[in-house]
């Protein structure tokens, strides 16, 4: 095993450039070269984790294994690096003054006087070394959220600072930057560029890499202006990195400049064992060669806010579906739909024929759900397959209840407390979390086992009797109304034996329907497509 090597990615002129997948992608590089790899998230605003953030502002809350509410970048880092990250592998200002405070308090600091600055920053640097040793990485990568020249995320760029000044060669920077092109010039610029970099210089970090985000491709002459201008070594430590048509082709964009070896020369890293890159090969292969269409209607409230935040909020369900097609030779055309369409006009639901499946996502609130039950009521009765996650697992169980059972009033407490029918219902210990406005990380978060029912589609796709997902909700299946469900068809095919829970149910007579109270789609990687998601597109293609 080699000491740690830490490669920090800061973002340049402004965000959403894709630095979380420049990280990610730099980690796959070195985990096909072999190396053990890891990577951590920095968000600098004062929220503890994103749990308790509005999702159209913040986008998709990512689950960890361990229960942590994080960015959706930890999300990337698993998808693209084939591992599980934990609560260690993520921070906040909130998170990194909390414990400081708490450490403080507890006389963690022997009276001494505790300031922003030594304190801050060192708790920072033993949070990343941390993360590091729980992991056993080899290769950590260390994303730093927002943009340099940010008052907000000063205390993480001195942390690396002195990271660096510890150890220069086990430490290395990568400015991810943005060139636009403006379009009376119609030309790619290079100034804001070389504003980032000294601005990054003024925090005593000299980028050894610049990746130069654009529309097109970079040309030597700019690349050389960069080099210069921005004091690197030489204009090859310049990469380029043009908009691409996946996420994924994005590690064999820098492969193509070497930028794997030249940050392992860097660093001063032997690139000498056998490569590990099979399975990415072949994964890219099969997405390149997907020829057939499927059609997916996904179908839930929030989305009349654009495509944009859409993609955003649901972006672990967008990939799943994703890696499910690709497996199975397709390419997966997902169209968003607004349920509260459906309250306005019921006549419009037989617009679900054109699809081939229908997904209804996890949510909260009360907002479009009489539409969303329409839409699971039409996938039930026509054989219209339907994957229903977390909300969509208990709002299939209302729809069975009120429209095969006869009981009209069937609800979850989360949108009528009153309802004498809370076949949706919440535990004790969750309806004080909730009286007492106690919303921080008290939801029911992170892997629990389920076991399966022998026989049924969901173990047969599984392959397996025990399994064990992620969960991020606050309301469970009320367990009253289990038998009668079961018997008329609806089945609990999945529970929690430890807290007897139902988690997945499946319906009798159908292509595919299922619903599970937890997230299959944060454990689907595009190596490894998730077997509900397989079901479902398998059923769809049918
Ligand atoms: N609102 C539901 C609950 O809290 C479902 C949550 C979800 O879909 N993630 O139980």
């Amino acid at each position: 095993m080699q000491k740690t090597k830490y490669i920090f990615v800061i973002g340049g002129v402004m965000s959403g450039v894709g630095k979380g997948i420049t990280a990610a992608s730099i980690g796959r590089i070195f985990k096909n070269y072999g190396f053990r790899t890891s990577a951590i998230k920095i968000d600098a605003y004062i929220n503890v984790d994103a749990g308790t953030m509005n999702p159209i502002e913040h986008g998709e809350v990512f689950v960890t294994e361990d229960g942590d509410e994080t960015d959706q970048d930890i999300g990337n880092y698993e998808r693209f690096l084939d591992v599980d990250l934990f609560s260690t592998n993520y921070m906040t200002t909130g998170r990194i003054y909390l414990s400081v405070i708490e450490k403080e308090r507890n006389m963690g600091y022997k009276g001494r006087c505790v300031q922003v600055v030594p304190h801050i920053p060192m708790e920072i640097v033993s949070r990343i070394k941390a993360a590091a040793e729980k992991t056993k990485a080899e290769v950590m990568l260390v994303e730093i959220g927002g943009t340099v020249g940010e008052y907000e995320n000063i205390l993480f760029l001195d942390a690396a600072r002195m990271m660096k000044l510890d150890n220069p060669e086990d430490v290395s920077f990568v400015l991810v930057s943005y060139l636009p092109v403006p379009s009376h010039l119609g030309e790619m610029k290079t100034k804001p560029t070389q504003h980032a970099a000294r601005m990054l210089n003024n925090s005593g970090i000299q980028p050894d890499f610049i990746v130069a985000r654009g529309k097109g491709e970079l040309d030597k002459p700019r690349r050389e202006k960069l080099a210069f201008f921005c004091w690197l070594q030489s204009k090859e430590d310049v990469i380029s990195a043009p908009d691409v048509e996946s996420i994924y082709d994005i590690p064999s964009v820098f492969e193509k400049q070497k930028f794997g070896h030249l940050l392992a020369k860097r660093m001063k890293m032997k690139l000498n064992r056998p490569h590990k890159s099979a399975e990415w090969d072949q994964f890219i292969l099969k997405m390149k060669s997907a020829k057939k269409s499927v059609k997916i209607a996904m179908v839930g409230k929030y989305f009349a806010t654009g495509n944009f935040t859409l993609a955003d909020s649901y972006i672990s369900v967008i990939q799943a579906v994703k890696h499910a097609a690709w497996s199975q030779g397709a390419e997966a055309e997902m169209t968003w739909i607004d349920s509260e369409d459906y309250e306005k006009d019921p006549k419009k639901l037989k617009e679900l024929s054109a699809y081939d499946a229908v997904i209804v996502p996890g949510g909260f609130g009360t907002r479009g759900i009489e539409g969303i039950i329409s839409v699971i009521q039409y996938a039930r009765e026509n054989n219209l397959p339907y994957l229903g996650l977390c909300y969509g697992m208990q709002l299939a169980t209302i729809e069975f209840a009120r429209n095969v059972l006869g009981i009209k009033d069937a609800h979850t407490v989360e949108v009528n407390a009153k309802t004498k029918n809370p076949i949706i219902h919440i535990n004790p210990q969750q309806a004080q979390n909730v009286s007492h406005n106690r919303y921080g990380g008290t939801m029911r978060l992170g892997a629990y086992d389920c076991d399966l029912e022998e026989g049924s589609k969901v173990a047969k796709l599984y392959d397996a009797k025990k399994i064990s997902e992620r969960h991020r909700h606050r309301y469970e299946f009320n367990n009253d109304y289990r038998e009668a469900i079961n018997k008329a068809g609806l089945k609990i095919v999945g529970t929690n034996k430890e807290q007897n829970l139902v988690e997945i149910v499946e319906l009798k007579n159908h292509p595919f329907f299922v619903g599970t109270q937890f997230h299959p789609e944060l454990k689907s990687r595009p190596t490894h497509a998730h077997p509900l998601f397989v079901g479902l597109i398998k059923a769809a293609l049918k």
